[in-house]
């Protein structure tokens, strides 16, 4: 079997699509929506997240606002910044780049930012509301993404046995709730494997779809996917390539070569899943700035 590569980019297209659609419903009222991208210190992946982020907003007619901190900043400055945007009524959605350096409190800064402008879905209350099915808060990007690329290419999910290789807070965990919610997209039978699991091979072989979340480069192979699985790779990870004009090349957690002669359906690394992180960031952007504006 050789595998339909289900295009990020494409789908993500359509999604910006209706982006820019509700955003130009927006401005015919006057209103623009508002991101404030927040990096601390010089990470070149995170310099590189953070400035497509930008570039999307302004392509889409967000206002973006680019904050960078020196890679010195203390958590007192970066919690001052966010207490200035929440309180800054242009601004619709507020996110800190990840990860970053070691003086910063991850968990601090994301219980500091107003639950009603966590466009990442990395608070709490929008976890919380989440996992137990509320719409009214915010869907996490990439887990999120993955759904709607689900969806989108007609794929199935109800019934079917998804297997998510890691359990991390950004992707791993939400994409548990995601899959498991009870309504027509999702309904799966859930399972996850990570670090402590101990026969994860044959595990992931019983799965209808897989999705791959553990940043390390290639781990899944072809033996260890079943005859006409659906296969998600969440995983970027920068393997060294001298051949390579930058010196690495990017390539997601899936041997993709092996496993697309196997899997039904494949998502590629880059093109797959990354784009379609970005386009519902933007989408949880217009959301918000709707909600803040009393708009339907
Ligand atoms: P993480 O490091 O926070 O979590 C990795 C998870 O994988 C952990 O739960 C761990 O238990 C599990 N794991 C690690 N080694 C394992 C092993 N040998 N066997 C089984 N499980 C193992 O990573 P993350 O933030 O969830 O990101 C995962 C990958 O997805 C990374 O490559 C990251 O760059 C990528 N990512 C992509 C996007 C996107 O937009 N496409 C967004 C977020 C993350």
């Amino acid at each position: 079997m050789s595998a339909k590569i289900i295009d990020g980019k494409a789908i993500s297209a359509i999604v910006n699509q209706e982006n820019a659609d509700e955003i130009n419903k927006l401005k015919a009222m006057g209103i623009t929506p508002g991101l404030a991208v927040i990096l601390v210190g010089e990470d070149p992946a995170s310099q590189l997240y953070v400035n497509s982020k930008v570039k999307k907003c302004q392509e889409l007619g967000i206002n973006s606002q680019k904050y960078v901190l020196d890679k010195n900043a203390t958590m007192e400055e970066l919690l001052e910044l966010i207490d200035k945007l929440n309180n800054d009524n242009s601004i619709h959605g507020i996110l800190v780049q990840s990860p970053p350096p070691p003086q910063i409190d991850e968990e601090k800064v994301v219980e500091a930012i107003l639950p009603s402008k966590d466009v990442d879905c990395f608070h709490a209350e929008n976890v919380g509301k989440m996992l137990i099915g509320k719409e009214d808060g915010f869907f996490p990007c990439t887990p999120y993404g993955v759904m709607i690329l689900l969806e989108k290419s007609g794929i199935e999910v109800s019934g079917k046995h998804a297997v998510i290789i890691g359990r991390s807070n950004i992707v791993g965990k939400p994409m548990m709730a995601l899959m498991v919610q009870k309504n027509k997209n999702a309904n799966a039978t859930v399972t996850c494997v990570h670090s402590a699991t101990r026969n994860l091979k044959e595990i992931v072989k019983t799965a209808d779809i897989v999705i791959a979340a553990i940043g390390k480069a290639e781990f899944v192979t072809a033996d260890m996917i079943k005859e006409g699985a659906v296969v998600i790779d969440v995983g970027i990870n920068r393997v060294a390539d001298e051949n390579a004009p930058k010196g690495y090349r990017v390539v997601g957690d899936v041997k993709y070569d092996e496993v697309a002669e196997v899997a039904s359906y494949i998502t590629p690394v880059p093109g797959g899943v990354g784009p379609m992180t970005i386009a519902i960031l933007m989408r949880n952007t217009i959301n918000s700035c709707k909600r803040h504006n009393k708009i339907d």
